[in-house]
């Protein structure tokens, strides 16, 4: 348990009894057994009542009156540079004339281009340096019914980045609590994952804006890094992003495991993404840097699939990091009370050999289910490599009460 999500509690933003309810037994008495049944949440209820967000999955439309929001636009709106939106209200425009060639804007939905054009515009994050090392992330959460495959990445010790929807945090905060609680990165993924070049400036760092305040509001950090939503950035938007201090993380290799059942998009399609990235790791492709895949907690499909390669991809990387992680971020969030590893601790704490392993043990040796990724000392919260055990069940979208006896007659 998180020292600093515990505070929270004690410092009564919540009508929750208790401490804050980060495991799956915890959440569980709260929702019964219907993972993805809507619930209340004091805070952000608070917080809706009060206007203090746009409309949930809703393009921001603007700043409205939040006057703080105002204030630190208006003081970086000048810099900005002088690029068109590319549509309006994140819908982008068929008659947008775009010279791909030239490219002058850095637009990756365009050209993939991740080095900007503009003065003063920091490069984008697309693979990882360390050679023979796997960048791992999931778009779109907090998804509702989550807490299985989070479970899994517990039982492999793994910690991953995890890029969140604002509107999805606010709808469902126990689970994006749940994901700083286990030792993730939280990352920025807009509002209304709509195309973020398509917004006007106020629009876009409102997107940006009001998913941080979201993620704050829930977890009590304040995120460092961001991905647009179909990788819809250019200069502008990486401008707009960093003016709040994010940095974008893209991506080299694309599951697309979202695009299952469209456009011509298969199971085999999917299973041969990730298959070649397998394959690029196995026959020295990433001996020199490592890669970054694109892949999502966005339904039982896209997790599931995640379990069925996290065998596979553990085998042919050397190591398999957050993004923080990957480059020595040792403090990912705005608050400097919450540390994560630097690679080579994280490394040290989690031999390579382990991600084979598919037994587990459980450290706390309390038999509680819990995770025991974090540790607190003398008032600072480091998460380390090593967690304890969670019993894994199968995906479902409901169970938790019986996933919760299997915990404990496992503990028996
Ligand atoms: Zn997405």
């Amino acid at each position: 348990m998180l020292a600093r999500s515990t505070t929270l509690f004690f410092l009564g933003l919540t009508t929750l009894a208790a401490a804050g309810p980060t495991t799956e037994a915890e959440a569980s008495a709260l929702l019964g057994e219907a993972e993805c049944q809507p619930y209340g949440y004091q805070p952000v209820t608070n917080a809706i009542l009060a206007k203090q967000f746009p409309p949930i999955w809703v393009p921001v439309p603007s700043l409205q009156n939040d006057t703080d929001a105002l204030a630190k636009f208006r003081s970086i709106e000048a810099n900005i540079p002088k690029i068109a939106p590319k549509g309006e209200n994140g819908v982008p425009s068929n008659t947008t004339v775009y010279d791909r060639a030239a490219d002058p804007d850095c637009w990756w939905t365009q050209a993939q281009c991740v080095q900007p054009k503009a003065a003063g515009v920091k490069p984008d994050i697309f693979n990882v340096p360390e050679p023979r090392t796997l960048g791992y992330g999931f778009d779109d959460g907090p998804y509702c019914g989550h807490n299985a495959f989070y479970n899994y990445l517990s039982q492999k010790n793994q910690k991953a980045t995890m890029f969140f929807v604002g509107s999805n945090v606010l709808n469902n905060p126990l689970q994006a609590q749940r994901a700083v609680a286990d030792g993730h990165e939280i990352c920025v993924h807009s509002w209304s994952h709509a195309f973020m070049t398509a917004f006007n400036n106020e629009q876009a760092y409102g997107e940006l804006y009001f998913t941080m305040k979201a993620i704050k509001l829930v977890t009590g950090y304040t995120p460092k890094c961001w991905r647009p939503p179909r990788g819809d950035v250019d200069d502008r938007i990486r401008f707009i992003a960093q003016s709040l201090g994010l940095d974008n993380v893209m991506w080299k290799y694309d599951s697309f495991d979202w695009e299952k059942g469209l456009n011509g998009v298969t199971e085999d399609t999917v299973r041969s993404n990730y298959e070649k990235l397998i394959s690029d790791a196995s026959t020295g492709v990433l001996n020199t840097a490592g890669a970054i895949i694109l892949a999502h907690e966005l339904s039982n499909y896209t997790m599931q699939v995640a379990v069925d390669y996290y065998p596979k991809l553990a085998a042919a990387f050397d190591h398999i990091v957050p993004i923080a992680v990957a480059f020595n971020k040792t403090q990912p969030y705005a608050e400097t009370d919450l540390t994560m590893p630097d690679f080579k601790q994280y490394i040290a704490q989690r031999p390579a050999s382990s991600s084979n392993s598919s037994s587990s043990n459980n450290s706390n040796g309390k038999g509680d289910g819990k995770n025991d990724s974090s540790n607190s000392t003398n008032g600072k919260t480091s998460v380390s490599g090593a967690s304890a055990a969670i019993v894994v069940r199968p995906l479902s979208t409901g169970g938790i009460l019986l996933a919760t006896l299997a915990v404990a007659i496992a503990m028996l």
